[in-house]
């Protein structure tokens, strides 16, 4: 037997099924018309943006990154939430507008933005995070010939990086942002230029659970600012902080605690120096904002032994979940939250594999998990299923196509 990660908080059972928004799994999938599906819960969204405006300062803006779930009805219900949106392509710049945010709120990251992208946020008023010098002077040749001043942040690659992170990208050499020492220069070029000087983005890591780091971290990240700022010459406008913010997918992770966090910035902007005292502050998160308001039902089609294993076969699988099926950046594979959302309130009886549908040894959506006795027809749920989900997977493999999503 093997454990599984933690069901996070909110979800309820309604006739012994798994329930969200007041509706029962099977009242979902009937309602969707098909599984597998995604369900998002906007109760959910709430009660998490709720949380983190309560814990941080008023002072920080709240940012969403729209890479960790892009579907239109979220992304809307995020714009009555958050402040700012950060987008990582034209794509993603498309879904925005035409959720009806403001260009004005978004900024764009990414390290190989193509001169059509480029075009296609300068003229939408998008504020770019430059990545390179090389993207740089692109950006601001063709701001020029639009007539444009673009809206112009450097995105730097910090000397450190947010420890215990699940995915490094700060510290040594890096595709992303540009090195620190090499900062100064780029931005004294832009702010001569006619384009309209934004500030630094500096993002070191992601996914981390440890307190502390991430209080290091930010602490880190504002002395790197003021440094920066100062060999500049110019106060920041803006300055984007990054994120982080980890949620628990596997057994022992324990949810992150807001307050420290917040009392550490409270304390950090408290003693601000003079060419930070007129900037405006945000972080970006992608995961702590949406990850555990999802859960992914599939049904159980088949249920099968092989020698001592009993195996659950489902219509979903890797090709919408990824991450749960351990493809996505882990080394070694551990079991996400998984339930019987059509049994929710029903003892576990015996020990399965639950496994998706395709034809490859990879498609595993939990291994030797105790739950309940299920049968074929019966619903399973893979939790924190939120974000790099429904987009993070490939869902033309065999030919499979992409699940449904609803929000409720
Ligand atoms: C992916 C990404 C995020 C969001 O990361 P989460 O772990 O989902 O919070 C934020 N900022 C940048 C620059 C990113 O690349």
């Amino acid at each position: 037997m093997k454990p599984l990660g933690p069901i996070p908080e909110g979800y309820q059972t309604l006739d012994g099924e798994l329930a969200v928004g007041g509706r029962t799994a099977s009242q979902l999938v009937e309602q969707a018309g098909q599984t597998p599906l995604f369900v998002y819960s906007a109760q959910h969204l709430d009660r998490r943006m709720a949380a983190l405006r309560a814990a941080m300062p008023d002072r920080l803006g709240i940012n969403y990154a729209v890479k960790a779930n892009p579907f239109e009805p979220v992304l809307r219900h995020m714009a009555g939430l958050v402040d700012g949106f950060d987008i990582a392509s034209d794509g993603e710049l498309a879904i925005a507008l035409a959720a009806g945010i403001d260009p004005a709120r978004v900024s764009f990251a990414g390290p190989g933005k193509c001169d059509g992208e480029l075009e296609a946020a300068i003229s939408a008023g998008v504020t770019l995070n430059c990545e390179s010098e090389g993207e740089a002077a692109r950006t601001l040749a063709i701001g020029e010939r639009m007539g444009i001043a673009p809206r112009m942040a450097i995105r730097v690659n910090p000397e450190f990086e947010l420890r215990g992170s699940g995915m490094k990208m700060g510290g040594g050499a890096k595709p992303f942002g540009v090195d620190a020492h090499r900062v100064p220069d780029l931005a004294k070029q832009i702010i001569a230029a006619s384009a309209e000087w934004r500030g630094l983005h500096i993002f070191t890591g992601s996914q981390a659970l440890n307190v502390e780091a991430i209080i290091e971290t930010q602490g880190n990240v504002l002395k790197l600012a003021e440094t920066l700022s100062d060999q500049i010459g110019a106060p920041l406008p803006k300055l984007n902080m990054g994120g982080g913010f980890g949620i628990p997918y596997f057994p022992g992770d324990e949810a992150i605690d807001l307050a420290p966090i917040g009392d550490a910035l409270d304390r950090l902007f408290d003693q601000l120096p003079d060419n930070l005292a007129e900037t405006d502050f945000c972080i970006e998160l992608g995961r702590y904002l949406v990850g555990e308001g999802g859960v992914y039902l599939t049904r159980i089609v088949d249920k099968k032994d092989s020698h001592d294993l009993t195996y659950l076969i489902t219509d979903g699988g890797l090709h919408h979940q990824l991450a749960a099926s351990g493809n996505f950046g882990t080394v070694v594979r551990r079991n996400y939250p998984v339930a019987i959302a059509s049994r929710f309130d029903a003892e576990p009886e015996e020990v399965v594999n639950v496994v998706g549908c395709l034809c490859t040894p990879l498609d595993r959506l939990a291994d030797k998990a105790h739950l309940p006795a299920a049968k074929v027809g019966d619903l399973v749920a893979v939790f924190c299923a939120g974000a790099y989900g429904a987009t993070a997977s490939p869902a033309a493999f065999l030919g499979q196509g992409p699940a449904a999503e609803i929000l409720v």
